[in-house]
């Protein structure tokens, strides 16, 4: 059984907590929170979820970029478990684009990102995989991974010009 959890809002002190490694990806918790996650980032019609969002303080989250509601232009991709990832080259370039978080909820805002980056994860069988991301996709890894670390989106803006609400964004 898989359920949906109850996803933690921003003021939430355990969303910036600096994340523990996961030291054993088949321990049988890990791979029910991996299920569980997958189900509220679906519910939540999120296109990634870090584990600290649920109040599991681990160094994992899913990227599950397909189009929704909240970000239509999405690629489709199949949920990934992501455990103790990794960026270890990027481009210089960066991009700026919007992006919201389901523990923001309402709000939107413009942030800076590598337009690519090089990753290396554990996915939920143990097996390390390396992989090139760009542009969408290598977004929400980039905001994933910065849960991991406490940080949020807004943290990151270069100005509170940047940041509108969920309504004002739908006008765009
Ligand atoms: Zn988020």
């Amino acid at each position: 059984m898989t359920e949906s959890l109850p996803i933690i809002q921003l003021g939430d002190r355990t969303l910036r907590h600096k994340a523990a490694w996961v030291e054993n990806v088949h321990d049988a918790r890990i791979q029910q929170l991996i299920d569980d996650l997958i189900t509220t980032a679906t519910k939540a019609n999120g296109v990634g979820i870090a584990a600290p969002q649920v109040a599991e303080s681990v160094r994992l989250f899913i990227v599950a970029s397909h189009p929704n509601a909240r970000y239509p232009n999405a690629p489709e991709m199949i949920p990934t478990a992501m455990i103790n990832p990794k960026i270890v080259a990027h481009s210089n370039e960066v991009v700026k684009d919007w992006e919201g978080c389901l523990s923001v909820p309402g709000i939107r805002g413009l942030v800076p990102r590598y337009q690519a980056i090089a990753v290396e994860y554990t996915d939920r069988n143990g097996n390390l995989q390396k992989q090139e991301l760009t542009d969408f996709v290598a977004r929400i890894f980039q905001h994933e991974y910065d849960h991991l670390d406490g940080v949020v989106f807004v943290d990151r803006l270069e100005s509170n010009l940047d940041m509108v609400t969920e309504e004002e964004y739908q006008k765009m």
